[in-house]
């Protein structure tokens, strides 16, 4: 990878507890001897419990932290057990996944998607907003198709999009140990590069210490998204490691 700032998410989903952040001792320790530690952005995603615990932990680290999502609203209201992005913002977060498959899957619209997305760059997040086919659409061939009308709508009426990164998550490769073949992966990030000049494209879907190998050969990716295996700080460091290597 040749990109001047390589993205190393962490999503942490619904796991973690307070003694979990012990886990970023390693973490913290590692990037201040890395050698290219100057190239890359580490983001941990925590669930909102650890969000401020997090946050002051990684105070003085270059690590940033990140919310898995927000509501749209951007003024506080009555909606049980949401959280919108001013309150993410207050206790810590930096950045906020929007538009991940596991919460489209339970009913998140591409509608609803793009007003998250404006609530938190008004608010001052940063937004890492993901996109993705899932398996019947890729045996259909219709992966761009998907994936340019989730950009259109999630996109819609944002004119700066500077502070939005994209990830690439296949749905199907996510937790289930597959991953695109190389010539297809390099052909969706490069359609998805086309489709919104200068955003950074990262990936997701299963990425681990055995497979970076193979996924850090593809040129325009800006970074990766890592969900179970960012749990273990071992096996991020690895990944990490691994992408330069
Ligand atoms: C994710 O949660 O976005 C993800 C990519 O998960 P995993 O790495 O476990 O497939």
């Amino acid at each position: 990878m040749t990109n001047k700032y390589i993205y190393f998410i962490a999503n942490w989903k619904m796991f973690g507890g307070l003694n979990s952040l012990n886990s970023l001792n390693k973490v913290i320790k590692f990037l201040k001897t890395f050698k290219r530690n100057k190239s890359i952005k580490i983001i941990y995603c925590p669930p909102n419990t650890l969000i401020e615990p997090m946050s002051k932990k990684l105070r003085k680290s270059k690590i940033f932290v990140g919310a898995q999502n927000c509501h749209q609203a951007e003024n506080y209201g009555a909606f049980t057990g949401s959280v919108n992005s001013t309150m993410l913002k207050k206790v810590g977060a930096k950045y906020v996944i929007i538009g991940h498959s596991e919460n489209r899957q339970t009913g998140e619209t591409d509608k609803i998607i793009n007003l998250k997305i404006k609530s938190a760059l008004k608010c001052g997040l940063k937004v890492i907003f993901c996109i993705g086919e899932t398996l019947q659409e890729k045996r259909k061939k219709i992966t761009k198709k998907v994936i340019n009308k989730q950009i259109n709508l999630g996109l819609s009426k944002i004119k700066n999009r500077s502070n939005i990164l994209i990830a690439y998550e296949p749905v199907w490769s996510i937790g289930s140990g597959m991953i695109p073949k190389h010539k297809e992966l390099l052909e969706t990030i490069n359609h998805i590069k086309k489709k919104i000049r200068k955003c950074k494209v990262l990936y997701g879907g299963s990425v681990n210490s055995k497979n970076i190998n193979q996924l850090k050969h593809i040129h325009n990716i800006d970074g990766f998204l890592v969900g179970g295996a960012s749990q273990n700080p071992n096996k991020f460091i690895d990944i990490i490691k691994k992408s330069y290597s």
